[in-house]
Order: structure tokens, then C-alpha cells, then sequence
């Protein structure tokens, strides 16, 4: 096909979008590859949609090259089936909700994994139908607390998710196996510089999980790796490695101190080297704790205590994660006010645990391990406080911030982290919606089974951003071969009519070898030309100039940067076997 630049549906801007902040976010609206519509919403112009339909032509190639078959459920959905699962409440503010005008309850589906177990439960009733791997490519709707960068965190967003159903647990590895393989075809496709992390199982319940992230200063996801062992977790994943337990003898008895001034840590470090107690204290001596107050689906909010090692900060994520899926907030000032035992800048374990709050610590406080920490009274501190002896806490808790430098959990050697983008993700469900749905069939024995499940997604319309992202300059766009718009982008960059009859022969000759071809054919300057050429992006730029009348055209790769003058009787071939490779 030929598309025309004089007849396309596309603006370019030359200014960045105003409310953009990453790369990708402005080459796209600039490239006019995508509008605004709304916080997450956004419109798919021309360009735009070719790009996300060859995204999606890969994808849809390896999922039915594992033998995955395509469906398409509803986006659009009813109450119930996320009411049995208990969804519809976990889900929060997340899911969009909606009447309809019989006053029934609907649903924006967010992921879909009890629609499937019901569409299975509904087709198939013998063990001789499994294993059933079903998939679609679908929007999605989340009502994100902060849409971000443009289509890279959406509120409306495409996504591949597909679901294994096996009769055993060896299937079901087989399967997570087959997906996980062909997520890694399927980003090697795209372009896409990726690592593939452990996860952590959240709220789903399931066993093996794991995500890719894209490799990106942008992203939100911090994920860790040790060099030495191959070890790579997505922070809230890592487990920290606990030391072993110190014995109590021997270690001196707890001791208040008057400490005035020391709501902080910072402060109380400068008190504790200042108060000769025979030591160097740092922050990591001191043990910190932080009240938030948590809430299970429905439930009501409660108190939590968490310790940690007072050099390290909470990592919401992490502590999210933990608490999954409860949720938690920061505590107002009316709840100190609410709970008086609570003395900022010097809460204790002793007042936590005096008024029944529940009390979790890091996994590096151990019984044994002797700390500073707050007395519960304005202007003291107890020094020599020893976990297992002078308090017990309620159990671990994962919440302190993972750093680089940290010991990797199999203990092989230092932790590096890097940020990175979910462009994916593989889990292991096993029976959790199977049995909401009392999903069984015949097995082979006369007796029911009930199938494991897996679930995977694939982030469609956010890989486009993604691409973007990993494969841009500051002039515009650089497509991969495999997604981009077009093959080649023919510029006429002559008003001379023998040169722009030329641009055509060649477009239409480029045309029947079976190349998409863009041609800018419009009243413009070569200046502009070239510019909306760089932004657009097509990995190969042919321009028809000066040059035509000797016999010569310029080729010029968007990926390298280099340009090469070729014989215009043999451009032709030489284009066809660039693109082909
Ligand atoms: P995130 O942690 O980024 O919010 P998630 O873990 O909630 O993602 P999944 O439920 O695992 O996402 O969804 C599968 C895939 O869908 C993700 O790996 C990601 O690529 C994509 N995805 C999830 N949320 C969005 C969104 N708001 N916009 C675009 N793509 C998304
Ligand atoms: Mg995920």
C-alpha cells in the first residue's frame, strides 16, 4: 500500500504536549501517533493504530504458535461473577463501575480471569478436553490512581491476557512454561531490552510468578539482580536475608534516657554519640517504627506497628505488596489524637503492644539484636532494647526499602537495582477461580477433577509507548522493522517534475514488491520533509532530490543514522533487500 502524506489523516506538532514528561509520551502526540482524550484515554490516529496492530499481529503469531486459541468476552460486565470471587470489593477504587438502567450492577473488566473459568466450565465437562489454553486481545479498564506518560499507564489499555487450563500441576508448569518462552520470542520481535523477574503472588494466591520489565529509566517498577547468581526480583518480591539469632547472654540490661530533641532519627544518632554510651551509634542501630493503619476488603481500619532498621525507609510498594489485599493509609492527627499511647517522634514496642496493636518487624530484627529506640514519652529513648527478650513483636514484615549493595536472598553475593517497565506477566494461579466457580470435570477415573489455572497478559497498547521509549533520538521515533508504520518512507524533495514522476515510479514499483510505503508527495519544503520523516520514525528514508537528474537517489537508515547515494535504476532492489534483510 501506498499511503500519500498528502492525503493522510496526520498533523505533526512541532512543540511538546504540555502535560508530557517522558520521551515516548511526546515523539507519540508530536508524531501524531495518538491524542488526548481524558487522564488515561487516548484516541489512536492512523499511524498510531498500524503501530498497535503489528504489536498485536506478533503477539496473536506466538500465542497461536503455542497452540493458545483466540476468543473475545465482553469488556462490559456483570456484578456477579466478580461478586463470587470477592473482586468486586478487593478491587477497590480501582474498577470502573457502572448501572444500568434496570438499576443492575456492571463492570469495566479490569482482567478476566473468572470469565474464563466460567466460559470453560460452560464448554467443557471430561478430562479428555484438557489442557485448554484460550486467549484474547481485549481493552481494559482500570480506573488508575495516577495514568501516567501518556498510553504507557492508561485507563483504557489493550491487553493480551490468556489462561491455561490443565488437569495437573505438571501441566500447568508445562504451560506456564510455553507462555513464558514465547513472551520472550514475542519481546525479541518487538525490540524490546527486557529482564525477567520473580514477582510476588499478591492477593491472587497463586505459587510461580513472574514479570517482565523493560528496561527504562522511566519505569515504576524497581527490580533488583544479583550478578554473581542470576538472581532477579522485582522489589516487592525480595526477601530479606534475616541474619541468624544472637544469644541473650551477656547482653546489658535496657536503659531509658532522657533524649530531648529527638523526634528523628537524625537527631537521636547526635544524641546517642554525644551520651558516652562506649559506642559509635548510626541510624541502622537505632530501630525506627512507623504507624499506618490498614483495612481488609470491607473490613474495618486498624492500627499496625512496623519496626525497621532505622536507616532504611518503608517502601510503600513494598509494604503494599505485604499487606495485599488489605489496603493502608498514613495515620491523621486525629488518629494520634484518637490514640494517646502514640507519642510522636518516640513510639516504642512496649506502648504498641501495651494497647493491643498489632506490631510487625523487618526480618533483620531478630531475637537477640539490641536496639535504640522510643520510650514512649516525649524527650526519651531506651537504649538496649533486645528483640525476644524485652519485646516480642507480632511477626515479620517485608516493608523496609530494598537498596542496592544488600545481600541477594540466596546469599551469592550484592544486590544492583535498575528500573524497569511491566511490559508482561506470567503466574501460576492454580485452583483459586476454579473452585469460586466449582469448575469440575470427568476424570479419567469416573471421579471430578478441578483444573489449575495460569494466567498471563501482555501490556499491547503499552509496548507501543515502550518501544518508543527504548527507540528514539531527540529528533523523533526509530521503529523496528517489525512494528513500524511502513517499510519506507519515500520523500520527494524536488518540485522538479521529472524527479517527483520518479518518486512515484519508485513508490509504485516498492508498492508491488509488496513494501508499505509512505509517500511525502506534499506541497512542502525538503526542510519539513526531512524532519517529519525523522519524527515519524520509519526505519528506512528514501529521498528523491537534487540527485534525480544524475541518476540518483539517497538512502538513509532511521535506525544507524547513515545515509548511502544509490544508482536509482538499482534502488529498487536495494530497498527491497534492505527491508527484507
Ligand atoms: P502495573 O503493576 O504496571 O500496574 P499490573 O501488575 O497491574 O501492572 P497485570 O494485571 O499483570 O498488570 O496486567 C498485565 C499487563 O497489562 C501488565 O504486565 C502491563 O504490561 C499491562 N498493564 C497493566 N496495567 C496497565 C495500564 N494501566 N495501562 C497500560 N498497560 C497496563
Ligand atoms: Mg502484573
Amino acid at each position: 500500500m501506498i499511503t500519500r502524506l498528502s492525503h493522510l489523516f496526520l498533523r505533526t506538532l512541532r512543540d511538546d504536549p504540555a502535560d508530557a514528561e517522558v520521551p515516548s509520551h511526546k515523539l507519540l502526540v508530536r508524531a501524531g501517533y495518538v491524542r488526548r482524550i481524558a487522564p488515561g484515554v487516548y484516541s489512536w490516529l492512523p499511524l498510531g493504530l498500524r503501530v498497535l496492530r503489528e504489536v498485536e499481529r506478533v503477539v496473536r503469531e506466538e500465542m497461536n504458535g503455542i497452540g493458545a486459541q483466540e476468543i473475545s468476552l465482553p469488556a462490559l460486565l456483570p456484578r456477579e461473577p466478580y461478586e463470587a470471587s470477592n473482586r468486586w470489593t478487593e478491587y477497590g477504587d480501582g474498577l470502573f463501575r457502572l448501572k444500568d438502567r434496570k438499576g443492575g450492577d456492571y463492570l469495566l473488566g479490569p482482567t478476566h480471569e473468572e470469565l474464563f473459568a466460567l466460559t470453560v466450565k460452560g464448554e467443557y465437562n471430561s478430562y479428555k478436553d484438557f489442557p485448554v489454553t484460550l486467549y484474547q486481545v481485549q481493552t481494559k479498564y482500570r480506573d488508575e490512581e495516577r495514568p501516567r506518560a501518556g498510553i504507557l499507564r492508561g485507563r483504557e489499555f489493550v491487553m493480551k491476557d490468556s489462561y491455561s487450563f490443565d488437569l495437573t500441576d505438571e501441566g500447568l508448569t508445562e504451560s506456564y512454561q510455553a507462555h513464558r518462552d514465547a513472551y520472550e520470542r514475542i519481546f525479541a520481535r518487538l525490540g524490546v531490552k527486557y529482564v525477567i523477574v520473580s514477582a510476588t503472588s499478591g492477593a491472587m494466591g497463586g505459587s510461580a510468578s513472574e514479570e517482565f520489565l523493560a528496561e527504562s529509566e522511566i519505569g515504576e517498577d524497581t527490580y533488583v539482580r544479583c550478578l554473581e547468581s542470576g538472581y532477579a526480583a522485582n522489589v516487592e518480591a525480595v526477601k530479606t536475608l534475616a541474619p541468624e539469632p544472637v544469644p541473650f547472654d551477656g547482653l546489658p540490661a535496657a536503659k531509658v534516657y532522657d533524649t530531648p530533641e529527638t523526634p528523628t532519627i537524625a537527631t537521636l544518632v547526635d544524641w546517642a554519640n554525644g551520651a558516652d554510651l562506649g559506642r559509635t551509634v548510626t541510624a541502622a542501630d537505632t530501630l525506627k517504627n512507623i504507624l499506618v493503619k490498614t483495612r481488609q476488603p470491607g473490613g474495618k481500619w486498624e492500627l499496625l506497628g512496623i519496626g525497621v532498621p532505622g536507616d532504611r525507609e518503608v517502601d510503600d510498594k513494598r509494604l503494599g505488596a505485604s499487606l495485599e489485599p488489605a489496603e493502608f493509609e498514613l495515620l491523621t492527627e486525629a488518629d494520634f489524637a484518637a490514640n494517646p499511647f502514640l507519642t510522636k517522634g518516640y513510639i516504642g514496642p512496649k506502648a504498641l503492644q501495651a494497647n493491643g496493636v498489632r506490631y510487625l518487624v523487618d526480618p533483620r530484627i531478630v531475637d537477640g539484636t539490641s536496639w535504640i529506640t522510643g520510650a514512649d514519652e516525649k524527650g526519651k529513648h531506651v537504649v538496649g532494647l533486645v528483640a525476644g527478650r524485652d519485646f516480642t513483636p507480632d511477626g515479620t514484615i517485608e516493608a523496609a526499602e530494598v537498596r542496592g549493595g544488600d545481600p541477594s536472598p540466596d546469599g551469592a553475593g550484592a544486590l544492583v537495582a535498575a528500573r524497569g517497565i511491566e511490559i508482561g506477566h506470567v503466574f501460576q494461579l492454580g485452583r483459586k477461580y476454579t473452585d469460586v466457580f466449582s469448575v469440575d470435570v470427568l476424570g479419567e477415573n469416573g471421579k471430578p477433577v478441578r483444573p489449575t489455572m495460569g494466567s498471563y497478559g501482555v501490556g499491547v497498547s503499552r509496548l507501543v509507548a515502550v518501544i518508543a521509549e527504548q527507540h528514539h533520538d531527540d529528533k523523533g521515533l526509530r521503529w523496528p522493522a517489525e512494528v513500524s508504520p511502513a517499510d519506507v518512507h519515500v520523500v520527494i524533495a524536488n518540485k522538479d517534475d521529472t524527479a517527483r514522476a520518479g518518486a512515484e515510479g519508485l513508490a509504485a514499483e516498492l508498492d508491488k514488491a509488496g513494501l508499505e510505503v509512505i509517500l511525502d508527495d506534499r506541497k512542502a519544503s525538503p526542510g519539513v520533509k526531512f524532519k517529519d520523516s525523522e519524527l515519524l520514525g520509519v526505519p528506512l528514508v528514501v529521498v528523491v532530490g537534487r540527485g534525480w537528474g544524475e541518476g540518483k537517489v539517497e538512502v538513509r537508515d532511521r535506525f544507524t543514522g547513515e545515509s548511502r547515494e544509490v544508482a536509482a535504476e538499482s534502488a529498487l532492489t536495494e530497498i527491497v533487500k534492505t527491508v527484507r534483510g
